[in-house]
Formats: C-alpha cells, structure tokens, sequence
C-alpha cells in the first residue's frame, strides 16, 4: 500500500496485534468447554515463568490483582507504608490502598520517568514495609541504584505492569526484586484482553498467592477435579479472593508470548526512528536511547520543554487534527482528588513529577504501524514544533 507522508490519516496510539493463530487458539478452550482457570492457564504461567528466568508465575485477572495479591501475601496492611512513585498509573497506588496500608509518594526523575533512589531514601521509615518500584513506559527502573537505599527488611515488588521482556543489565524483569506484576492489557506489550502475572523466586510466597487467587482454598478447581471423590471439598484456612485468569484469556496469552521477540524488535526500530527524526526538534526532550539498554517501549513518551514555542495541550491538539492520536504520559497520582483527599502530600517533594505529568506525553507506538505512519507522526511534530 502506497502511503501519502503529507495527507492525514488516523494513528492510532496503540494497537494489539492479533494475528490468526490468536484466533485458532482461542478455539480450544471454547471447544473442551474448559472456560475458567485450567490446564491452558498453566502452560502459559509456565512459559512466562521460562521467559523471564523465574521459578514461579501466577496468572491473574490484571495486574492491579496481581500486585494486590502480592502485597497480601507479604503481610502488608493498615499501619504498614508503601513507597511508590506518584508518577505511574493509579493502580500502583490503588493496589496499597486496598491493602489498608499508606502509600507514601517518591519522585522520579525527568530521564527515565522512573523512581528516583534519593527520593526514595527520603521517604523511608520505621514503618516502610516494601517499595513498589515501577518500570514506567517499559524502561527498568535503575535497580541498582534502588537497591543500595532500600534495607533489606524493605521488600521490592516490581511494578512491571508495561515492561513484559524488558531487562536491567541483562537481568529481565521479575526477577529484579522479591515479586513482580505484569500486565496483559491492551495497551501493554502483549495482551490477553484484561490479564496479568505475578513473577517471584520466593516458593513460600508463591504457595500463599496460589491460594489467595482461588478463594484461600488449599487446592485447585483442576485437583478437585481430579480426586475421583464425589464429596471432596478444599479446606479454606486465608480469606481469599477471585483473582483467576481463564483458559480463553491464557490461550491468547500463550501465543502472544511466542511473538514477543519479534514485537519487542520492531518496537526498538521504531523507538529509534522517532529519536533520530525528532532529536533535531529543540522544544521536545526524548527519552535517551543511550541509557535505554533493555527498553520494551511500551510508550514512546516526549516531554514539551521551557524552549518550545507550542504548549504540550495545544500540540496534542494539533495532532489530533492531523489525525494523530497521543495521550499524556500518565498521571500524578498525588493530585487525584480521592488521594488529595485522604494521603495529602503536604511538603513540595514532587517536582519533577508534576512536571512530567504536565509537559509529557505519548505518541503513536505499536505493533501495526507502517513506516509510511511513522514518518507521518514524525513529519507532522517537525512541523507543528517549527
Ligand atoms: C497498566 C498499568 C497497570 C495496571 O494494569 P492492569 O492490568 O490494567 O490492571 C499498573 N501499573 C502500571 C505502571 C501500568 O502501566
């Protein structure tokens, strides 16, 4: 197809890429008339579990669930605080909330987006139990830098929620604390619909998460199927939830999970597409791709800067004429009117949070774009910006 640089079309910011062995796959499971959590759920925890070198993974219901379910299962709750980035989608936040534990709100830094290890430090005390450290728009967190501040009675949980694939000095998300949350939302790097994954080394923790999952029984739907006695029922010894992920979600999920070298590559080309067309735009700061070693780009996420002559809202606006979709990078949870409300930030720690949550955003980035679309979005921003 023979595309046009310099007539609008629609870009969409995101895209899943659902392909036909997606569709054959979800076949089976509406076949056998295994709907719920069942042998599918398992093989895809055990090639997620392979993918990303850990000894346990658990599919959930989203990773809000899944990091739910890990801060429960560490014993986190009222009297407890949690330290996490305000600068992260609202669930970070909202996951320690439901645990009835405080979550106490660090800054990031404008280069990475993700948590900064001094603010970090500052924000520590006698009652920080974990630190959920996120790897925002699919860039790890500066692991080594965090784990120099936080003790080692301060549990880390990764939010990896957009950083499915992505590593840290060679070592790969969900293994770079004591647990980890991905997530298979649409919008992230590969997707099962609504779904997500805990990662962790930790046995003791993962038996406990098994069962939280399913009501707090002490077995699976699958054993109980299995037992051969009629009037066999789990023993219910933890108040659980319903956190299971379906066989028709996980049999996308398996699939998904075989591309994800390949989604990851093209998603590294395009990120270095942007960069080299849009370095020479002054009043946009990009992500620096030297320091950007291990990055998935769920989100290609720019910052509008004090030199530009355009405001971040009235750019976004003309894109959207242009037929550009963006959306801002994410939100600062610490200005949300429930967190205003009941967590007030008194002191002015989050400067550079409410910076990147006032200047950034993310343009077009997905698995379905044509160069002819890439160029498109990159001409258009040279454009509006000169
Ligand atoms: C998307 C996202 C979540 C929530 O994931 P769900 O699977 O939709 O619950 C949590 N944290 C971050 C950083 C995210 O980007």
């Amino acid at each position: 197809m023979a595309i046009n640089l310099y007539t609008s079309e629609e870009v969409n910011l995101s895209e899943p890429n659902i392909g036909d062995e997606e569709l054959e796959a979800v076949l089976t499971p509406l076949k056998t008339g295994w709907l719920t959590q069942g042998p599918i759920v398992g093989e895809f925890e055990t090639d997620f579990a392979h993918k990303h070198q850990v000894e346990h993974a658990l599919a959930t219901t989203s990773c809000t669930t899944a990091l739910h379910l890990i801060l429960i299962g560490m014993g986190i709750g009222e009297g407890d605080e949690v330290i996490v980035p305000s600068y992260s989608w609202i669930a970070t936040a909202n996951a320690v909330v439901q645990t009835g534990a405080r979550p106490v709100f660090a800054d990031i830094q404008r280069e990475s987006f993700n948590l900064c290890h001094e603010s970090v430090a500052n924000k520590l005390s006698d009652r920080t139990k974990a630190v959920i450290v996120v790897h925002l728009f699919g860039l790890c967190a500066n692991m080594t830098e965090l784990k120099k501040v936080i003790p080692d009675n301060v549990k880390i949980v990764e939010d990896a929620a957009c950083a499915v694939g992505a590593s840290h000095k060679n070592v790969i998300a969900g293994s770079l604390g004591n647990a980890a949350a991905f997530s298979f939302h649409p919008r992230k790097i590969i997707t099962t619909g609504e779904g997500g994954m805990v990662c962790t080394n930790d046995t003791h923790l993962f038996e406990k998460l098994r069962t939280y999952r399913n009501h707090g029984a002490n077995v699976s739907d699958a054993k109980r199927h299995q037992s051969g006695s009629p009037d066999f029922l789990p023993d219910f010894s933890e108040f659980g939830f319903n956190y299971r992920m379906t066989d028709i979600q996980a049999s996308i999920g398996q699939v998904q999970l075989k591309k994800l070298e390949k989604l990851i590559a093209y998603r590294r080309q395009y990120a270095e597409f942007y960069s080299r067309e849009l370095n020479e735009v002054e009043g946009l700061d990009l992500p620096n791709i030297a320091d950007c070693d291990g990055h998935v780009w769920q989100s290609y996420v720019v910052t509008v800067n004090e030199s530009s002559t355009i405001t971040r809202n009235q750019l976004m606006a003309e894109l959207k004429n242009k037929g550009i979709a963006t959306r801002p990078g994410t939100v600062a949870i610490h200005l949300q009117d429930c967190y205003q409300k009941h967590f007030p930030v008194t002191s002015s720690s989050l400067t550079n949070t409410e910076y990147c949550y006032r200047n950034s955003f993310a343009i077009p980035l997905h698995n379905n774009m044509s160069q002819g679309n890439l160029k498109y979005v990159a001409e258009t921003i040279k454009t509006l910006t000169t």
